[in-house]
């Protein structure tokens, strides 16, 4: 068995899809004379709705973001009609008979190597136009092919080397059992996807891709982070009644829907959800969550080929509040950057983009765009009970000029006569070792504090969370983790302001377990963790998480952490441990 790390539970055995090759440009052969004629013409299709997709982009960011930023897209603009490229690519379909992405593929080639030899530093920078464009043609191109290619089939195993969230059309269209891959930390973007959407997960699979091919049996056992290559049918037979037992665990422990999440001592704890859009809110819903606790709006805007207007956010927003258990909602503001980027910000290169100018830290660039989405929050709020959380807060100065920001954005409001949300809860997200550590001053600004565990203990152990090299320092059992929650946990209690733990930690039970000792009763997680946690909560008391707790906070190394908790909670919740990543 291959060992990788655990990403989202559960088991699947199925065919493998590399996505690499689903991807990959068939070529087509010499064409005969009837197909040149037919290529060009996709080429020039592929080249007219680029053209579209370019202009709604540029009106869209010069309304909205600005001049300078749509000046990118203009450019880019005249470089898809510029008869030079166009020229190219014909030439070589009709004197090769090539297919239009390859014939694509050779002209970047000839204009990377003509660039490489630029002095000028300005002019060879337009190299990254020039690729920037021919890549939107080559996208067009092939996603199409791959999408007609990939319509109806069997149950698969997706392979890759590195699942990005912009992949995540791929689930809409394919029937997804399974992801494996060679890169990726558990709580990198892609694996919330995977585990919001319950498909089981491995990364940080090493070579992965020199042994497994499109059409292979691969079972991935989610739980232990396993993954076996066409293992032979009795170790597959195994494997399928082992998936048939994880399943129906789960949906007898779906049955605990409706009852309430309290501990076997009485203290109740509530269950929230974290989502991305309707979706997710309905699968909350299903799943027995109390509320949404984190709203993760950027893929209102990752899911927009250009910026969405106030209108369409109102909708957008209005949408998941009207969804969600109790219409009640955390909605978190735009958190981009980092590894999640949309086109329309113009955001350049940057060496540590996690370090980087992400989230808030964009809010002083652009207060428009900022302000378009705090209004459309407050108008939307009035369809439920709604809260505004601030991602990624390193200073209480910019805690405090946030709420300035709302503020002007609901004054607006006000002056328009436009009816909105009123008394809305601030919060910030704890996601910075520097806000964690001045917790105190910061609470005397807000009405609520949430932790992003993901983005603390990346921050906090100095290690991406999606680099597979230092994936497993992102680790939730390190002593200092549990030591720095124990004092943001306690700080809360003390001044009586409600927090809540919203990153991967809040669904695992394992790590929940010291939490819960340390005074936590407000969890988000994905929908799909809430029967999980609920069935862990209604099986302990506090005074015996407090215990544990103490022993947590006081210990010196990962292993010895994970052991312990791995054996206590193996004791005192045994159904809990057959479900999850232990
Ligand atoms: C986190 O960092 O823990 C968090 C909840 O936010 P995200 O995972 O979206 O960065
Ligand atoms: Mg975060």
């Amino acid at each position: 068995m291959k060992k990788g790390v655990p990403i989202s539970p559960g088991i699947a055995v199925a065919r493998a899809f590399r996505i690499d090759e689903a991807c990959a440009r068939q070529s087509h052969g010499l064409m005969q004379a009837d197909d040149i004629d037919v290529e060009i013409a996709r080429f020039e299709e592929a080249c007219n709705s680029v053209a579209q997709e370019l202009d709604t982009l540029i009106s869209r960011v010069s309304k909205e973001v600005g001049e300078d930023a749509a000046a990118i897209f203009r450019s880019h603009r005249v470089l898809l009609r510029d008869p030079g490229l166009a020229n190219k690519v014909k030439r070589e379909i009709q004197v090769h008979g090539v297919d239009a992405p390859t014939a694509l593929d050779r002209a970047l080639e000839e204009y990377t190597s003509l660039f490489a030899r630029i002095s000028d530093e300005y002019l060879r920078e337009r190299m990254a136009d020039i690729r920037d464009v021919i890549s939107r043609i080559i996208n067009r191109l092939t996603l199409d092919e791959s999408a007609q290619k990939l319509a109806g089939q069997e149950p698969i195993v997706l392979v890759a080397a590195e699942f990005m969230p912009s992949q995540a059309v791929m689930f809409d269209r394919l029937p997804v059992a399974g992801i494996v891959t060679e890169a990726g930390g558990s709580t990198g973007h892609a694996a919330i996807l995977a585990r919001s959407l319950g498909i089981p997960a491995v990364s940080g699979l090493r070579g992965l891709l020199k042994e497994v091919h499109t059409g292979d049996m691969i079972i991935v056992d989610g739980r232990e982070g396993g993954v076996l290559i066409n293992p032979g049918p009795e170790v597959e037979s195994a494997y399928r009644k082992l998936q048939r037992e994880y399943v129906d665990l789960r949906h007898r422990l779906i049955e605990n829907r409706d009852q309430d999440a309290i501990t076997s001592d009485g203290v109740r704890i509530e269950l929230l959800a974290n989502v991305n859009n309707v979706v997710d809110a309905a699968a909350a819903v299903g799943a027995g969550a109390n509320g949404v606790g984190l709203f993760r709006t950027e893929y209102v805007y990752l899911s927009h080929t250009s910026v969405p207007t106030e209108e369409e956010q109102v909708a957008a927003y209005r949408a998941v509040i009207e969804a969600s258990p109790n219409h009640s909602v955390v909605i978190r503001t735009l958190d981009l950057g980092g590894d999640k980027q949309v086109p329309y910000l113009g955001a350049q290169r940057e060496a540590n983009p996690f370090m980087g100018w992400r989230s808030v830290r964009m809010s002083s660039e652009f207060p428009e765009f900022f302000q378009t989405q705090m209004r459309a929050i407050l108008k939307a709020g009035v369809h439920g009970k709604i809260s505004m959380l601030f991602p990624m807060v390193s200073t209480v100065e910019e805690v405090i000029h946030l709420k300035l920001l709302v503020e002007n954005a609901r004054q607006s409001l006000e002056l328009e006569k436009a009816e909105h949300a009123q008394k809305v809860p601030f919060g910030v997200l704890i996601e910075v070792p520097a806000a964690a550590i001045c917790i105190d001053q910061i609470l005397e600004e807000v009405d609520f504090i949430s932790v992003g565990s993901n983005d603390l203990i990346q921050y906090l152990m100095a290690a991406d969370r999606d680099n597979p090299k230092v994936a497993h320092l992102c680790e939730p059992c390190h002593p200092a983790v549990f030591r720095i929650l124990n004092s943001i946990i306690t700080a809360c209690v003390k001044k009586n302001k409600p927090v809540t733990l919203c990153g991967e930690m809040a669904g695992r039970p394992l790590f929940l377990l010291p939490l819960l000792g340390m005074g936590l009763t407000r969890v988000s997680m994905s929908p799909n963790f809430v029967p999980t946690v609920k069935e862990m909560v209604r099986t302990v008391t506090i005074p015996a998480a407090r215990r544990v707790a103490k022993h947590v906070v006081n210990m010196q190394t990962v292993d010895e952490v994970r052991e312990y908790l791995s054996a206590k909670v193996r004791k005192m919740c045994p159904n809990v441990a057959k479900l999850d990543t232990m």
